[in-house]
C-alpha cells in the first residue's frame, strides 16, 4: 500500500517571541530560522518516517527556495512528483510565543493554483488499497476532484481539512477518514461538545473521523459513530506547530502498514506528543528510528 500525500510545501520562517505583537506593534524576536514546512510536506515526511512508501505531490516555484525545498525533501522522500511552476515558492511566517502557542501566515502562490489532476498522471498512479492524504491548502474544488478520483480508484481517502477556507471543506462523502482539530471540527459541525462533533463528521458522510484535542489526545469515531478517547502523555510543551501534521502523517503511515485505526491513532498521539516537546515544525517530527520504536 502506497501513501499519496497531495498538498503544499513551503519555506517556514519561525520567529521565537516572549509574546505575540499587537496590531501596529514591532517586537524583536529572540531568534529565527528557516525550515521546510507546509502541511502537505510535513505530513508526507512524517508518513515516510514510519517506513511507508510515500508519493508526495506538491508545487514549488522556479526559484532558489524551490531548489532548497527539493533538496530538503529528498532527505526523506522521492521528489520526482513535485511540480515546478513559474512562480515564487510558497512561504510561511510562524511566530511562537513563550507558552509554545503559534500564529501562522502563509503566502501560497503555488498551492493556490496547483492542480495535481492537470497532467493526467495522478489518477492512474493510484492503486486499489492505496491511501490518499490531503489537507486544506489547495483550492477546495481541486481537493474534491482529487479525493473523488482517489475513491474511484479504490483508495482510502484521508482529509485533514486544515486550514479551513472560510468553512469550504470538500464534501465528507468523498472522505474515508476525516482528521480535524477541535476548532475545525467545531466549525464543520457546529457542535460545541467534542464527542458530538466527531460523531457529526461521520454523520456528514466521512467513513470514520478523528478529532485531535491537543494535550487531551484525540477522539476516534468509527463508521457506526462509536467514539473512543485516546489520552496523550504529559509533555513539557516547547512548540506545538506541526503537531497535527505529525499526527496525520504518522496515522497514514501506520494505516498503510496495516495497523487498525484505533492503534494507529494511539501511535500518532505519541508521535505528535514527541514533536510538541521539541522546537520547530518538521525538525521536531520523530525520525525513522523513533517512529519504528513507537510502532513496535
Ligand atoms: P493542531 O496542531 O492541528 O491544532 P492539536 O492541537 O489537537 O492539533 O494537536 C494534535 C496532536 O498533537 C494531539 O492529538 C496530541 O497528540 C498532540 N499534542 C498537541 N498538543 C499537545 C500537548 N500539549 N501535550 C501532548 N500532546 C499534544
Amino acid at each position: 500500500m502506497r501513501v499519496h500525500v497531495v498538498g503544499n510545501v513551503c519555506v517556514d520562517t519561525t520567529f521565537r517571541l516572549d509574546r505575540f505583537p499587537a496590531a501596529g506593534e514591532t517586537l524583536n524576536a529572540s531568534g529565527h530560522y528557516d525550515g521546510l514546512g507546509g502541511k502537505g510536506a510535513n505530513q508526507a515526511v512524517a508518513a515516510a518516517r514510519t517506513g511507508a512508501d510515500v508519493r508526495f505531490r506538491a508545487a514549488i516555484g522556479n526559484d532558489a527556495a524551490g531548489a532548497w525545498i527539493r533538496e530538503q525533501l529528498s532527505r526523506d522522500l522521492d521528489v520526482r512528483h513535485l511540480t515546478t511552476l513559474p512562480l515564487p515558492s510558497d512561504r510561511s511566517t510562524i511566530m511562537v510565543d513563550a507558552r509554545g502557542e503559534n500564529l501562522i501566515v502563509t503566502g501560497a502562490n503555488c498551492a493556490a493554483v496547483f492542480d495535481p489532476m492537470a497532467d493526467g498522471g495522478f489518477a492512474p498512479s493510484i492503486e486499489r488499497g492505496d491511501i490518499v492524504v490531503m489537507q486544506g491548502n489547495l483550492h477546495p474544488d481541486v481537493t474534491t476532484a482529487c479525493l473523488r478520483a482517489a475513491r474511484a480508484a479504490g483508495a482510502m481517502t484521508v482529509l485533514n481539512p486544515s486550514p479551513l477556507n472560510a468553512g469550504h471543506a470538500p464534501p465528507l462523502s468523498v472522505v474515508s477518514l476525516a482528521v480535524a482539530n477541535a476548532s475545525e471540527a467545531a466549525q464543520l459541525t457546529g457542535a460545541g461538545d467534542p464527542e458530538a462533533a466527531v460523531r457529526e463528521l461521520v454523520r456528514q458522510g466521512a467513513g470514520a473521523a478523528i478529532m485531535t484535542l491537543g494535550a487531551d489526545g484525540c477522539l476516534v469515531a468509527d463508521s457506526k459513530g462509536r467514539v473512543e478517547q485516546i489520552a496523550a502523555r504529559k509533555v513539557a510543551v516547547v512548540d506545538t506547530s506541526g503537531a497535527g501534521d505529525v499526527f496525520c502523517g504518522c496515522l497514514a503511515g501506520c494505516l498503510a502498514a496495516g495497523i487498525d485505526l484505533t492503534a494507529a491513532a494511539r501511535i500518532a498521539v505519541r508521535a505528535a506528543g514527541i514533536s510538541v516537546g521539541r522546537t520547530g515544525t518538521l525538525i521536531s517530527c520523530p525520525d525513522g528510528h523513533e517512529m519504528k520504536m513507537l510502532m513496535e
